[in-house]
């Protein structure tokens, strides 16, 4: 079945007891038995809910796995997954990270033990200087937020190999329209669905998915075990946008290349970070693996002071100031203060992330307007 169809049907089957055809949300927290451990197969909702189950299914056909399991944020799925590992193991990440994964590792997982190292992963090469036998993961975000680099996904599978170390590939900004991880040789894939897979600005959830029986059994024992579980009504949230995925994503990406030429061309920018771009440093990366390049782009000013850059961020009106990604409505960031403050500046400066870079979550308005509202705001 080809993705568009996939996007529609995944995880869909009539309700049993209506032929309803779209999951209904079971607002419940606990399930009749009919004697002492006789049910139906549902004890207790925080760990079975049938539209929960419906999400998990639709989450492993659309990224090509076998089980997906869904969590309360994207934090909290990756929570899930440093939880697979003991005080003493190693992890190799990448070090242009989502702020709060960068967060969530060296704030709260180093002082349990466990040991991360941060590495420009635009080379892998540059693993293989801290792989030793205590590396148990390998955490990696391609494109990075925000600053678009791609990691060679199949390049680093090629090191896992035969290794017992998890390969674990964020695979949000992507979505699984453009890049199905689980094909390309990782063992986990992790979403944040509050972006592209809600696809609407009203939802926090996360997922991950996987081909391994075993990891799957270990990541839902973690999953009803630590509790950070989803809403039935969320669950629904997700199922429905992951329906709209293939049209939005399709759009999003004709928006993106119309907006990152725009830039690229505009007298007052000095560089515009989209891997569509041949002089793209990882650009025939990307062609290998992406289907497409997305809608997310950063830009930097010729005049690099910060108050350049917060006029423009506050100047726009169709491209709203906030965090976030992925929603139909186009936004605007700095990560400078709003996504990536959680990095210290050293830190974020020496891995590229200038004070002056902003970045846009490109929508799927009419390119048109978005342009003359990016021009306005331009001066
Ligand atoms: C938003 C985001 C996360 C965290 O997900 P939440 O749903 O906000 O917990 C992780 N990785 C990336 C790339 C993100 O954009």
């Amino acid at each position: 079945m080809k993705a568009a169809t996939k996007f529609i049907h995944a995880g869909s089957h009539p309700d049993p007891s209506t032929g309803a055809i779209m999951t209904p949300i079971y607002q419940t927290s606990t399930y009749v038995q009919e004697a002492p451990g006789k049910n139906k197969g549902f004890e207790y909702a925080r760990s079975q809910n049938p539209t929960r189950f419906a999400l998990e299914e639709a989450l492993a056909v659309i990224e090509n796995g076998k089980y997906g399991l869904a969590f309360s944020s994207g934090v909290a799925a990756t929570d899930a997954v440093i939880k697979l590992l003991s005080p003493g193991d190693e992890v190799i990440a990448s070090n242009d990270l989502y702020g709060g994964s960068y967060r969530l590792f060296t704030k709260v997982f180093e002082k349990f033990g466990i040991r991360f190292h941060f590495v420009n992963m635009t080379d892998t090469q540059n693993i293989h200087s801290y792989l030793n036998d205590k590396t148990k993961l390998i955490w990696i975000e391609t494109p990075t937020n925000p600053l678009m680099n791609i990691t060679d996904i199949r390049a680093v599978a090629e090191i896992t190999k035969g290794k017992k170390i998890y390969l674990c590939v964020d695979n949000t900004f992507a979505s699984p329209y453009l890049q199905n991880p689980l094909d390309l040789g990782a063992d986990l894939v992790m979403h944040s669905s509050t972006k592209y897979l809600g696809g609407h600005s009203d939802v926090i959830q996360g997922a991950l998915i996987m081909n391994d029986e075993i990891l799957r059994e270990q990541l839902y024992f973690l999953q009803k075990s630590c509790g950070a579980v989803p809403g039935p009504m969320d669950c629904f949230l997700v199922l429905r946008g992951i329906k709209t995925l293939g049209v939005r994503m399709q759009r999003h990406c004709e928006n993106g290349k119309l907006i990152a030429e725009f830039l690229k061309g505009h007298a007052k920018i000095k560089k515009v970070y989209w891997p569509g771009f041949s002089e793209h440093p990882n650009h025939n990366i990307a062609i290998s693996q992406m289907r497409d390049f997305g809608g997310m782009i950063s830009f930097e000013l010729k005049d690099e002071s910060v108050d350049a850059a917060k006029k423009v961020l506050s100047s726009t009106k169709l491209f709203s100031l906030a965090e976030s990604l992925g929603g139909v409505e186009s936004l605007i960031n700095h990560p400078a203060s709003m996504t990536h403050a959680s990095i210290p500046r050293e830190e974020r400066i020496k891995n590229g992330l200038s004070d002056s870079l902003i970045r846009l979550s490109v929508g799927i308005e009419d390119a048109d307007d978005l342009k003359a509202d990016l021009h306005a705001a331009l001066g």
